[in-house]
C-alpha cells in the first residue's frame, strides 16, 4: 500500500512536470510552407528579376541536391530540433493540408483568424479598425494564473488593432513604439535608441524584425510572462519587393531567434520543460505561376496554404506530419489554450482544437 502511494506520488509529480505552463506563438509574415518543406527554389532564384544579380550568394547559403539537407540548411532549428522533439505540418506533398479558412489571403484577416480561432469576412482590410472579436491572448490574460502574464510584440503597427489594445488591454509593442515602459533596462534603452535611430527601410508602420525580436526578447527575461507573442515582419515585405536573397535570409534569421528563445526557456527554472513554442503564418503566398510568389491574395491560387511547427511538453514527438488530412488556421486558438490547459470560450464561436496535436502516440 505504502508503495502504491509513492508511486502515485511519483507519478503525480512527473506528469505535474509535463503540463505546459507557458507559451511563446511566433509568426512570420507569409512566408511560404513550399520553402518550409522544400528549401530554397531554385525557379525563382536563378531568376535575374528575383535575385538582382546576385544569385551565388544564395546558392552558398542555401543549396543542396538532397532535399532534407536542403531545408535544414534554411532552417536549421526547426529542422534539426523541432521537427525531432516536436510536430511540422503543411508538407502538402504528402498531402497534410493546412488553410487559412478566411477568404481574403492576406494579414489582418489571417492573424484574426489565428489569434480569434474564428473567421468574420468582414474583415477584409489591413486597414480594419479595432478588432470587435477577442482574442486568445484576451482570453488568457482573464484567467486568473495568467493575469498580467500576457504580452504581445509585432514588427507591424496593426497589431494594436488586431488585438484591441484599447478593449484588451494587454501590452503591445509594436514596430516604433519605445519598450520597457517607464523603468526600461540599460537593453531597452539601447534597444530603443537604436530603434529610432534606424534607417525606416519598412515604411514607418513597420520595422525591422531585429529590434522585435531583441524587445520580445529583453521582455521575457525581464518580466516573465507566461504567454509571449512575437510577431515578424520581413519574410513578407521582401518577397513583396521581388528580394529572393532577403526573404530566405529573413526567414534564415527567424530560424536563429526561435533557437535563441528556446536556448534562453531551455536554462531557466520558470520555463525550463514547462513551455510550449508554436510558430506559423498569416497566409501564404503564389506558386502555381511561378512569378506569384511575391504576392498573395485571393486571386493567388494557393495563397491560403499555411504551415505550423509545435514543440513542448504536452507534444509528443511525432516529426513532420506525413497523414492526408485538411486542417484550418482557425483550429489553433482552440489547440494552443488546450496545450495551455484551457478551453477558449468567449463571445463569439471558436474552432475546435487540432487533436492529434495533443493526442499521445
Ligand atoms: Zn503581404
Amino acid at each position: 500500500m505504502k508503495k502504491n502511494i509513492l508511486f502515485l506520488f511519483f507519478f503525480f509529480v512527473v506528469s505535474a512536470k509535463s503540463q505546459t505552463e507557458n507559451i511563446i506563438i511566433v509568426t512570420t509574415d507569409g512566408f511560404r510552407w513550399q520553402e518550409v518543406f522544400n528549401g530554397m527554389d531554385t525557379a525563382i532564384a536563378k531568376q535575374w528579376k528575383f535575385n538582382h544579380g546576385d544569385s551565388l550568394e544564395i546558392y552558398q547559403h542555401y543549396w543542396s541536391s538532397d532535399l532534407n539537407e536542403r531545408r535544414k540548411k534554411l532552417m536549421p532549428f526547426l529542422w534539426n530540433t523541432i521537427a525531432t522533439k516536436g510536430q511540422v505540418y503543411g508538407n502538402r506533398n504528402e498531402g497534410n493540408n493546412i488553410n487559412v479558412f478566411n477568404p481574403h489571403w492576406f494579414s489582418y484577416p489571417g492573424y484574426s483568424e489565428l489569434l480569434c480561432g474564428f473567421v468574420d469576412t468582414s474583415i477584409n482590410s489591413n486597414k480594419y479598425p479595432n478588432n470587435p472579436h477577442s482574442s486568445l491572448l484576451e482570453f488568457f490574460n482573464k484567467q486568473p494564473a495568467l493575469k498580467n502574464k500576457v504580452a504581445a510584440f509585432g514588427a507591424w503597427d496593426a497589431f494594436d488593432r488586431i488585438l484591441n489594445k484599447e478593449r484588451s488591454k494587454i501590452p503591445i509593442i509594436n514596430a516604433y513604439d519605445t519598450c520597457g515602459g517607464n523603468h526600461p533596462s540599460s537593453n531597452e534603452k539601447l534597444i530603443n535608441e537604436m530603434l529610432h535611430n534606424s534607417v525606416k527601410v519598412l515604411g514607418t508602420e513597420e520595422c525591422l524584425d531585429v529590434y522585435t525580436h531583441y524587445e520580445a526578447l529583453e521582455y521575457l527575461k525581464k518580466n516573465k510572462p507566461k504567454v509571449l507573442y512575437i510577431s515578424y515582419g520581413e519574410t513578407d515585405e521582401w518577397a513583396h519587393d521581388s528580394k529572393y536573397r532577403n526573404y530566405l535570409d529573413a526567414a534564415h534569421q527567424v530560424d536563429a531567434y526561435l533557437e535563441q528563445l528556446w536556448n534562453y526557456v531551455q536554462a531557466d527554472p520558470q520555463y525550463r520543460n514547462k513551455t510550449t513554442l508554436l510558430i506559423t503564418v498569416d497566409h501564404g503566398r503564389g506558386d502555381i505561376k511561378k512569378d506569384e510568389w511575391t504576392s498573395h491574395n485571393n486571386k493567388i491560387k494557393g495563397s491560403d496554404q499555411i504551415w505550423f511547427a509545435v514543440m513542448g511538453p504536452h507534444i509528443s514527438a511525432k516529426g513532420e506530419i506525413k497523414n492526408s488530412v485538411q486542417l484550418y488556421q482557425q483550429q489553433l486558438a482552440a489547440t494552443m489554450a488546450q496545450i495551455m490547459g484551457y478551453q477558449f470560450k468567449c463571445e463569439h464561436p471558436v474552432a475546435p482544437a487540432i487533436a492529434s496535436v495533443i493526442k499521445k502516440s
